[in-house]
C-alpha cells in the first residue's frame, strides 16, 4: 500500500466521512469523533495546482487553485456560519469552533476565493446567511471583519 492510499484510509476511518444524500447524490463530509475549536481535523497536500478554480480547489494564489488530498475534503460544503478553515499556510484543515461527532465539517468558501467561478445562492439556513457567494471580493466590510480567510485573500482584501 502506497502512503497515498494509506493517508485515504487513516482520514476516513479516524477523523471524517463521506455522506452522500440518497436524493440528490450530493456529498457532504461529517466528523466521526468531537473536534475541540482550534483542533487539526486533517493535514492535507496539494494533489495538483490548477490555472483556473473548480468546484474542488482551494485558491492559493493568483492563478494557483490547488486540488485537495484526501480527495474527501473536496466533500466539505459551503456554510454563512462554518465551523471550518482551511489553512492553506500551514495546509492543515482545522475547526474553529467545536464539533460534535456526527456533525457536517462546513467552511466559508470566500475564506479560500476570491473570485468564484460559479457563484451561487447560499441555502444554508444560518441566520448569519448571507445569500449569494461570490468570493471575498465582493464581501461586505462587516463579513470581512466576522470571517477568518487564508494568507492570500487577507493579501487580496488589503490590496
Ligand atoms: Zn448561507
Amino acid at each position: 500500500m502506497s502512503s497515498i492510499e494509506a493517508l485515504i484510509d487513516i482520514d476516513q476511518t479516524e477523523s471524517a466521512e463521506i455522506r452522500i444524500d440518497p436524493i440528490t447524490g450530493s456529498r457532504s463530509l461529517f466528523s466521526r469523533k468531537f473536534f475541540q475549536k482550534d483542533e487539526v481535523i486533517m493535514d492535507f497536500l496539494a494533489k495538483s495546482v490548477q490555472p483556473t478554480p473548480t468546484y474542488l480547489t482551494v485558491q492559493v494564489g493568483e492563478s494557483e487553485h490547488i486540488e485537495l488530498f484526501p480527495d474527501c475534503l473536496a466533500c466539505a460544503n459551503h456554510s454563512c456560519d462554518p465551523n471550518c478553515f482551511f489553512d492553506t499556510t500551514r495546509m492543515q484543515f482545522v475547526c474553529i469552533k467545536d464539533v460534535a461527532e456526527g456533525e457536517e465539517f462546513t467552511f466559508f468558501y470566500p475564506s479560500a476565493e476570491w473570485d468564484m467561478d460559479q457563484p451561487f445562492d447560499c441555502t444554508c439556513g444560518s441566520e448569519e446567511c448571507i445569500g449569494l457567494i461570490k468570493g471575498a471580493k465582493y464581501l461586505s466590510v462587516a463579513s470581512i471583519r466576522k470571517y477568518r480567510f487564508t494568507d492570500f485573500i487577507q493579501m487580496k482584501l488589503k490590496g
